[in-house]
């Protein structure tokens, strides 16, 4: 019998190993744990919720609410054990932490198809693609085994750290308080939004930036910034100036129709192809989430700004995926070796478990010899995979699961649906692809 072998029994790869198992593939699940733990890690079950509780909004018109909703139907461990562990959250689903971990860990050990081995690995042997190795050590994998992976991709597509800025969506923008334009290129409209600034809004900014409440770091992700990824407000406690000869530098940006000189300019660049959401460039950051709503909605033309995605800078190890991962998320220099979870370059748990299914999927179809199979483009899955193997590889940064990731929604007639619309009608074309897809799966297993 074929087997794979998974380095981490985290969330990904406890979902990766039940994938293939329940296809009845042969599994060898390597952890270190309980011989060492990374600095998150305490718990010596499988699949720890390293911080939160939360697995965010439960609804399927919400793009990580579709995401569940699309594991669930696939058969997800990670689903299973989140649904028989629920506590009460409102909108969210929110688990139990302790009983999510003993369920998973008694389900994966107890699988007659998984060799639960508890050790630490420190290479990557198999290069074979016909005995896949799937890579989830997460975030913190260790330094040996990071070594490893940086030798068979590069070290310069490996990342340390986690510089996310916020994504806002392009029509809570005020298009009547920004401009158009690059910089210092008059020649076209321009690819960038800019937020233009006077002196007395620059020094408000300023002044509420400075003061406003922070997410404390963690011994290990401690004020070792790289001097590229610093957090706004950090750079901003350098000094009055700092700001604007940095993410808020005015030159070159005059505005293209009158010819004003701004004092300060935020700009935003589109965050896909068809500029539905924006990215404020260079506004990575760790105030606290309510907090980065009130500061950043003071720049001018974001009054009402709507948030995606909040920013964020932790220690956090992934792969530069679109320029190292081939589409079955395996490493294009070694074949052999999938990679999955947030090493991959996906951000959270849901996100991480729904990429370690991915992993299973595929490598099971490596072994059997079957053809490659991937999600249909209407779904979550398949747009984390895009965002994962088809982003531009200079820009690429992890991510949650967000709509903008999506592709354009074909709507019949002229007029565009309102958002709670257009997310009701995703999330069906979505659910119907996935059911196609996993009848597929299932006649071809
Ligand atoms: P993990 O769940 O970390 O699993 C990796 C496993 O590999 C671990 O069990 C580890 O012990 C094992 N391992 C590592 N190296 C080796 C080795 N050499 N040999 C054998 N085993 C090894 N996301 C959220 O959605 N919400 C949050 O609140 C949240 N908080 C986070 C807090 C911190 C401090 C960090 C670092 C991340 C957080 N994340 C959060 C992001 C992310 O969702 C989690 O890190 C998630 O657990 C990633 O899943 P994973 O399967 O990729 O890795």
């Amino acid at each position: 019998m074929q087997t794979v072998t998974i380095v981490g029994a985290g969330l990904a790869g406890c979902e990766a190993a039940w994938q293939l198992a329940r296809r009845g593939v042969a599994v060898q699940l390597f952890e270190m744990k309980p011989h060492r733990f990374s600095p998150a890690h305490t718990s010596e079950n499988l699949a720890e919720l390293v911080c939160s509780n939360s697995l965010r909004a439960s609804r399927v018109d919400s793009a990580v609410g579709l995401l569940k909703e699309e594991m669930r139907r696939l058969g997800s461990l990670f689903m299973a054990a989140a649904d028989a562990t629920a506590v009460p959250a409102g909108a969210a689903l929110a688990v139990d932490r302790k009983r999510f971990s003993a369920y998973m860990t008694e389900k994966i050990a107890t699988h007659p198809c998984i060799r639960l081995v508890r050790e630490e690995c420190t290479s990557l042997a198999s290069a074979d693609p016909a005995h896949p190795l799937i890579l989830a050590a997460g975030p913190l994998a260790t330094d040996e085994l990071t070594s490893a992976l940086a030798r068979l991709s590069g070290t310069e597509h490996l990342a340390f750290y986690d510089a996310i800025a916020p994504i806002v969506s392009a029509a809570s923008l005020d298009m009547e308080l920004l401009y158009r334009k690059s910089r210092w290129d008059d020649t076209g409209p321009g690819d960038y939004l800019n937020s233009p600034m006077n002196r007395e809004q620059y020094e408000s900014f300023l002044a509420a930036l400075l003061s406003a409440d922070r997410v404390a770091a963690r011994p290990f992700e401690e004020a070792r910034y790289f001097e590229g990824c610093l957090p706004l407000e950090v750079m901003a406690e350098r000094g009055p100036d700092t700001l604007r000869f940095g993410p808020l530098k005015p030159v070159g940006l005059a505005h293209p129709v009158t010819g004003e000189r701004f004092y300060a300019v935020a700009q935003l660049r589109a965050e896909n192809a068809r500029a539905s959401a924006y990215n404020l460039v260079g506004f990575q950051t760790r105030l606290t989430y309510p907090e980065q709503q009130r500061v950043f909605r003071l720049l001018p033309g974001l009054e009402r700004a709507e948030f995606q995605r909040l920013g964020s800078i932790h220690r956090n190890t992934f792969l530069c995926a679109p320029a190292v991962l081939g589409k079955d998320l395996a490493l294009k220099a070694a074949p052999g070796v999938l990679v999955a979870g947030q090493l991959a370059g996906v951000e959270g748990y849901v996100e991480s478990a729904a990429c370690g299914l991915l992993a299973g999927v595929f490598a099971a179809q490596k072994v059997r010899g079957l053809p490659y199979s991937p999600p249909p483009a209407a779904t979550a899955h398949a747009a984390l995979l895009r965002h994962l193997t088809e982003s531009d590889p200079r820009q690429f940064q992890p991510t949650n699961i967000i709509f903008a990731l999506f592709p354009e929604l074909e709507t019949e007639g002229k007029r565009k649906p309102a958002k709670k619309e257009r997310a009701a009608l995703r999330a069906g074309a979505a659910l119907a692809a996935l059911d196609t897809w996993q009848e597929k799966l299932t006649a071809a297993s």
